[in-house]
């Protein structure tokens, strides 16, 4: 025996599980629509044109190793709120955003949560019904207590925006609202603009703070302005955010980890210390943030020809997703043309929310191979046009 012997299996992880039994799966027909990774045509992981030449000036520039400030490295953290908020951003102008490099989208949240925890002594944080998988473990982690509020019809598979409304009306003032920037994953539903509006007055009027979660900036719709819309929106009303955001799918940069947590608030001193309390936080957990994504996502965004060349890459990106929803679209109505598809291509971002119940999704692995998150969530970035209609017939098969 072992003084760990009482130590519990952990459950397996709801999305990473995912990517383990497919590996042990030996049907040749198996495919993986777990976890959001962007797959080619092929099926291959694609590294970024863009990275493999930031790759190589970074190579030719002869960098050392040494450590980075607790923030993280000056150029990236620049280069990465002026990407998210625009150049013409009043709070980037008036230094009121507080921008801490950390290890790419879970660890700028988990940042955030930890500064939640501390400084905000009893807020709880609400979530939308559902959300991405970490994001309950992330605030549960950090001891800040969440709630979810209504987000998806099931009904419309819309927005359930008079719900929603109705849970932010009710949350207690200075509670935090997690939104998704963009591509709410695992929905794929987003709010239009005029639903965004409505969603600002009412975390104004209740005196919310706002935490997004931009996860897929120019990755959703090939374009960084459109996908920035909600937070600059709300950055231009004076309301005040933390947002946390990802380098991994529109960089495709996973595993380099590259991040950020940005606090916009209303004035320069206030964002001095909370850059200096989130630093805190950052090195009794990690100490300093890893240096390669940074240096990549810094090179990327500041030379004009690899920023252009960057947005091409994102549009072709988004528009292979776009490409196989249509395609996928096109063969489930044409293998059961009863059923209404039209939220498939409705949806936006890498998933498709099938509507599949745990049961069904089962039945999609166990007799057709097809590995997917148990809420019936697609990756749409995993499938190829080659296997839509392998995948429509799945579905069409396992909802009736
Ligand atoms: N938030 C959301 C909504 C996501 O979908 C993801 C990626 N699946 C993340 C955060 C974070 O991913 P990463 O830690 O790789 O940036």
């Amino acid at each position: 025996p072992s003084f760990l012997s009482g130590v519990e299996q952990a459950p397996a992880d709801p999305i990473l599980g995912v990517s383990v039994a497919f590996r042990e799966s030996t049907n040749p027909n198996k495919l993986n629509l777990g976890v959001g990774a962007y797959r080619t045509e092929d099926l291959k992981p694609y590294v970024l044109d863009v990275v493999r030449q930031a790759e190589k000036r970074m190579i030719e520039a002869d960098y050392d190793k040494e450590y980075l400030p607790m923030q993280g490295l000056a150029e990236f953290n620049e280069a990465t709120r002026k990407l998210l908020l625009g150049e013409g951003s009043a709070a980037v102008a008036e230094s009121r955003v507080a921008t801490v490099q950390s290890l790419s989208g879970t660890g700028s949240l988990r940042v955030g949560a930890a500064f939640i925890g501390k400084f905000m002594p009893g807020a709880v944080v609400y979530l939308p019904n559902p959300t991405w998988g970490n994001h309950k473990n992330i605030f549960a982690d950090a001891g800040v207590e969440w709630r979810e509020y209504r987000y998806y019809d099931k009904a419309t598979i819309g927005l359930d925006l008079d719900g929603m409304i109705a849970d932010l009306k009710a949350a207690p003032a200075g509670s935090v609202i997690c939104l998704h920037g963009c591509a709410h994953n695992p929905t794929g539903v987003d709010p239009t603009k005029e639903q965004w509006a409505a969603i600002a007055d009412a975390v104004e009027s209740n005196g919310l703070v706002p935490f997004f979660d931009v996860a897929y900036q120019g990755f959703a719709s090939g374009s960084l302005e459109e996908d920035a819309y909600a937070p600059r929106l709300f950055e231009r009303r004076g309301i005040e955010f933390f947002c946390a955001q990802s380098y991994s799918k529109n960089l495709g940069l996973y595993a380099e980890r590259i991040g950020a947590i940005n606090a916009v608030v209303n004035d320069k001193e206030t964002a001095a210390k909370t850059l200096s309390q989130m630093n805190r936080i950052a090195r009794a957990i990690y100490s300093n943030p890893p240096v390669h994504g940074a240096r990549i996502a810094a090179t990327v965004i500041n030379d004009p020809a690899l920023f252009a060349r960057w947005n091409e890459e994102m549009g072709e990106m988004a528009g292979r997703i776009k490409t196989v929803r249509a395609m996928l679209y096109d063969n489930l109505c044409k293998l059961n043309p009863d059923k209404d598809w039209s939220f498939v291509t409705r949806q936006i971002g890498m998933f498709s929310f099938t509507g599949l119940n745990p049961n069904q999704v089962k039945h999609m692995t166990e007799k057709h191979a097809i590995y997917m998150t148990g809420d019936g969530r697609i990756s749409l970035a995993g499938l190829s046009q080659a296997k839509c209609e392998y995948l429509a017939n799945a579905i069409v098969d396992s909802f009736t």
